[in-house]
C-alpha cells in the first residue's frame, strides 16, 4: 500500500476551511438548524475527499449520525468509567 502523503501547505488549507465550517455551523445552530448540520456535512465530506481526519479537537463535537453540533442542551454527558472517557449522547437522534 503506496500512501500519498500532501504536502503540509495544502493539508493546511484543508483543516481551515474545515474549522470555518465547523465556526459556521456553530453560528447557525440556534437559528437555522438545517443549515447548521448543512455545514458540518460539508467539512466531512471535505475531509472524507482528502481522506484527511477531521482535527482532534473537532471530531468529538458532532453527532455522527445526524450532523449537528453538540452543544450542552442537545446532548447528555456521560462519563464511562471503563474507558475513562466522556461520552457524548445526541438527544435529537438518540445516538
Ligand atoms: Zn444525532
Amino acid at each position: 500500500m503506496t500512501e500519498n502523503k500532501k504536502p503540509e501547505w495544502l493539508e493546511k488549507i484543508i483543516e481551515e476551511r474545515i474549522i470555518i465550517l465547523f465556526k459556521l455551523a456553530n453560528e447557525f445552530l440556534d437559528k437555522n438548524e438545517k443549515r447548521s448540520k448543512r455545514y458540518i456535512q460539508l467539512s466531512r465530506k471535505i475531509a472524507t475527499r482528502h481522506r484527511m481526519k477531521l482535527p482532534k479537537k473537532l471530531k468529538r463535537n458532532f453527532c455522527k449520525k445526524c450532523n449537528i453540533l453538540f452543544t450542552d442542551k442537545n446532548t447528555i454527558k456521560r462519563k464511562n468509567n471503563q474507558i475513562n472517557k466522556i461520552i457524548f449522547k445526541c438527544k435529537k437522534c438518540d445516538y
